[in-house]
């Protein structure tokens, strides 16, 4: 038994005395309470043999390892290994026995936890009741015996292969019995799972990369750009799963009726396992999808804010009398706001989308993705994100298909479809008046577009 500071500690030694012909110790000179040095003999029955008083920093296993190499010159038949806040109940002479008689190398133990009171359950985290599995905490001895590399629940590493003795006792747990150890190991379990998800989520470096800004700025162009680097998949607009279809198949796509059979609330989740990339492009756009998506799913972000001139995205936001209304403006500039912020916040980076052509390089440096091609292009490449713009769709459609149009031929002149005429010269007067008065020339001069 290895002894630190465990209130209990006596109670739990003097029990195990009880079990047992011989006892071995370890005290932690690093973290223990040394006050209780010099009582721990008096509650050994006589039986003590031996006490470590060890320096070595502590880990999972290297105490174990520490105890286990005392044995080398002992010769033990049989060795009782609880911890100090541990009590074995008095079926264990019975089980022992049995152990005995068995071929068995291992013997484990069911916990029977001692709670606060008031308190009717052990602390859980993701509906795992503490302690989540059965530990080893007697085994036969044989020379060479050895616990590294440690693979938890107290197993020796010679006996992996071997099968286990399920004891028919239980080891009373007093971990968390009074309310302060209880909280304590709450907080404890709660940090342990978080690290314990991160490491399985982020198995593979899985990433999202997340394409940010307004609507009508290119993000679709963007994301197929990007995705047609064999490492990355295009998603499409997420956000939109019950309103959109496969841009490239429509509605009869085998990946999106996988996704939603598939679907268990967890957007990401669900994609990593149908798409089976370890990078996903989302060009949802909205700020507020990012940040909720983020809080829950917890993945590598990579965020991409694309802006466009606010004057030549205006071309598509003309009301029904063909003029600008001031509310279009004043969003535009909200939403960049909310969008810069957010991609602050992501350690994102801004992308302009008359410059996307020039950016590829930066794009793929800032993704860690491996350059392809010096020119993507991506409409030679089969995409299946949800349905954004149909421009880009359409030369991704028209490429596949063989057909022959403007598109084709403008796409292999200049890499992407950016549109050759600007927004401007669908623009009155009037409109770039209410454009500049609600404070959308202002923002363009800080984007650099005047
Ligand atoms: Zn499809």
């Amino acid at each position: 038994m290895a002894i630190r500071d465990f209130p209990l500690w006596k109670q739990c030694l003097k029990s195990l005395a009880s079990h047992v012909d011989e006892l071995y110790l370890r005290f932690d000179m690093r973290t223990g309470d040394k006050n209780i040095l010099p009582e721990i003999e008096s509650c050994c029955d006589g039986k003590l043999k031996k006490l470590i008083k060890s320096d070595i920093v502590w880990d999972n296993h290297n105490w174990k390892e520490e105890l286990l190499r005392i044995l080398d010159s002992v010769h033990p038949r049989v060795v009782l290994f609880p911890d100090e806040d541990e009590e074995f109940d008095s079926g264990i002479e019975k089980d022992i026995k049995n152990f005995m008689d068995s071929d068995c190398k291992e013997m484990i133990f069911d916990f029977k936890t001692i709670l606060p009171k008031g308190i009717t359950k052990a602390p859980s985290e993701d509906g795992r009741v503490y302690p989540f599995t059965k530990h080893v905490k007697v085994f036969k001895w044989r020379p060479g015996l050895t616990y590294i590399p440690y693979k938890n629940r107290g197993r020796l590493f010679t006996y992996l292969d071997n099968p286990q003795y399920e004891a028919k006792s239980k080891i009373t747990h007093y971990h968390f019995y009074t309310m302060e150890l209880y909280n304590k190991w709450k907080d404890r379990l709660r940090n342990r799972f978080k690290l314990e998800e991160n490491k399985r989520l982020c198995n593979g470096r899985k990433t999202i990369v997340y394409i940010l800004g307004s609507t009508r700025s290119g993000s679709t162009m963007l994301d197929l750009m990007i995705s047609s680097n064999s490492e990355c998949t295009s998603l499409g607009e997420l956000c939109l799963l019950h309103k959109r279809d496969c841009g490239f198949c429509g509605a009869k796509c085998k990946y999106w009726k996988e996704y939603k059979k598939k679907f268990n609330g967890n957007y990401y989740e669900t994609a990593f396992k149908v798409f089976k990339k370890d990078i996903l492009v989302d060009s949802s756009k909205k700020w507020k999808w990012l940040k909720e998506r983020a809080d829950s799913e917890s993945y590598e972000y990579k965020v991409i804010h694309l802006v466009r001139n606010g004057l030549d995205r205006l071309k598509f936001r003309k009301g029904k009398n063909g003029h600008i209304k001031p509310y279009v403006v004043q969003a535009w500039v909200n939403t960049h706001r909310k969008c810069e912020k957010v991609r602050k916040r992501y350690g994102g980076i801004l992308v302009k989308y008359e410059e996307i052509n020039q950016e590829t390089n930066r794009i793929y440096e800032y993704l860690g993705v491996k350059w392809q091609d010096r020119k993507v292009k991506f409409w030679e490449h089969e995409h299946h994100g949800l349905l954004g713009s149909k421009t880009a769709y359409s030369l991704v459609k028209k490429w596949h298909n063989k057909e022959n149009g403007w598109y084709n031929i403008y796409a292999d002149e200049h890499g992407f479809n950016l549109n050759p005429r600007t927004g401007h010269e669908f623009l009155s007067k009037e409109d770039i008046k209410v454009f500049n008065k609600y404070g959308g020339r202002e923002l363009n001069k800080e984007l650099g577009y005047e």
